[in-house]
């Protein structure tokens, strides 16, 4: 304790990030003094855009919230909490099938860290089936993508996902 500043990490892959996360950032940052939005590297999925990438788009999507600062998560969650001092980690909820995960995740994350609680804010319902991966799909697929991510990242998304022209190398960072 004697903690006084209330800060939470909002961990996730944000690949891309999307107006969900987004919606979930700002309605966090009122709730807190500090958030840290933590882009996880993440080893077990391939991810379309690179780490730096993922921090830079989230920066951009962010400047206008004072108290919210991204950083790049290594390692375990609970200890990363730790080492920021914060009281709490988000996690936003779409449907009933996010719980079962996040729920074996919160359970996992107290029993390392006890002090730290994970707050659960819901989706507001505009965004209730949005995900990085649909985005990914429709941008993929050529469609429309603006009232889904912030315009930084649909012009990520439309330059990645741009036609090839010849003599043109592939985009690094592709995923399937
Ligand atoms: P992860 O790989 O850790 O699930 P994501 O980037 O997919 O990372 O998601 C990070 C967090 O944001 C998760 O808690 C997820 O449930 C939440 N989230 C993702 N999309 C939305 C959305 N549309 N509305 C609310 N929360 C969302």
């Amino acid at each position: 304790m004697g903690e006084q500043v209330r800060r939470a990490v909002y961990p996730g892959s944000f690949d891309p990030p999307t107006m969900g996360h987004l919606d979930i950032i700002q309605r966090a940052a009122r709730l807190f003094d500090e958030l840290i939005v933590a882009v996880a590297v993440n080893s077990q999925k391939q991810s379309l855009f690179s780490l730096d990438e993922r921090v830079q788009m989230l920066r951009e999507c962010c400047g206008h919230l004072p108290n919210v600062r991204i950083a790049s998560l290594e390692g375990l969650l609970a200890r990363f909490a730790q080492q920021v001092g914060a009281c709490a980690i988000v996690r936003g909820l779409r449907a009933v099938s996010d719980f079962e995960y996040e729920f074996q995740m919160a359970t996992m994350n107290r029993q390392l860290a006890p002090e730290i609680d994970t707050c659960f804010l819901m989706t507001h319902q505009q965004y209730a089936f949005l995900s990085s991966s649909i985005v990914k799909e429709v941008a993929r697929l050529g469609g429309a993508i603006e009232t889904l991510v912030p315009p930084n990242v649909a012009h990520k998304l439309r330059e990645r996902f741009a036609p090839q022209t010849a003599g043109t190398p592939h985009p690094s960072g592709e995923s399937t």
